[in-house]
């Protein structure tokens, strides 16, 4: 599903975010990135997502090497990707309805398929009620499950996390981690980057562990 075969990435500046880095993926596993803050993290995820580009190396993503896209199948390799973030980044003004709609809106799908769709995206997420809700009138852990189900409405093979509960308590934090869970027994590749070793313990998936750019260690391989 993702391969990674020595990846660097230096941002201008020359700072080394990532230094040769390779690894494995299976289709189907779920695994967790750690590492101190500023350990790379963040950019190994803005790597697979396409938002940056790697100085060296090569990443393969269900089997298309990364480097080679045209830049006109961008869009349509991310709509291949449930990407979840710390803040959620949903839009303030748009309804919860709106906001998980959004990724469907924007690969074409047809008008009358869209509410089912969302709504059975909702319900993954234990939020079918309060689709007419602004995200500002809802709780933290809310608004991050809305922003869980905008990742999966598109059925995503893979989905990537950037410290998904960065913000929550622990037991909000439980049950986000249970719902991640849950997708990943149903089939979908799950990654996420974490530094929260009390999820990573109890889910017992196996471990990236970053430090200053390097794959310290790898808990075990694909
Ligand atoms: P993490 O997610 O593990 O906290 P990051 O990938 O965000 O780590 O950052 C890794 C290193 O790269 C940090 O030292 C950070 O300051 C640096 N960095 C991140 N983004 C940029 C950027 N756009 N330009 C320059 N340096 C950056």
């Amino acid at each position: 599903m993702i391969q990674l075969n020595n990846v660097s990435k230096r941002y201008p500046g020359g700072y080394d975010a990532l230094r040769e880095v390779s690894f494995n993926v299976a289709e189907g596993e779920m695994l967790f990135l750690t590492g101190h803050s500023g350990a790379g993290k963040s950019t190994l995820l803005r790597l697979l997502t396409l938002i940056e580009r790697p100085t060296r190396g090569q990443i393969l993503v269900q089997k298309k090497n990364l480097e080679r896209l045209p830049r006109r199948q961008v869009p349509y390799y991310r709509r291949e990707l449930g990407v979840v973030f710390q803040d959620n980044k949903l839009l303030a003004d748009r309804s919860v309805f709106d906001n998980v709609a959004l990724p469907l809106v924007a690969s074409g799908v047809p008008p009358r398929e869209i509410p089912k769709r969302v709504r059975a995206a909702l319900e993954l997420v234990g939020l079918l009620t309060k689709e007419k809700l602004l995200p500002a009138v809802m709780s933290g852990g809310e608004q991050q499950r809305v922003g869980i189900a905008r990742a999966v409405v598109n059925r995503p093979p893979l989905l990537l996390a950037d410290e998904p509960t960065g913000n929550l308590d622990m037991q909000l934090s439980d049950s986000i981690f249970d719902l991640f869970h849950g997708f990943n027994q149903h089939g979908i590749t799950v990654l996420i980057a974490t530094h929260d070793l009390r999820q990573i313990q109890r889910l017992g998936k196996r471990v990236l562990t970053l430090k200053d750019g390097e794959l310290v260690r790898d808990s075990g391989s694909a």
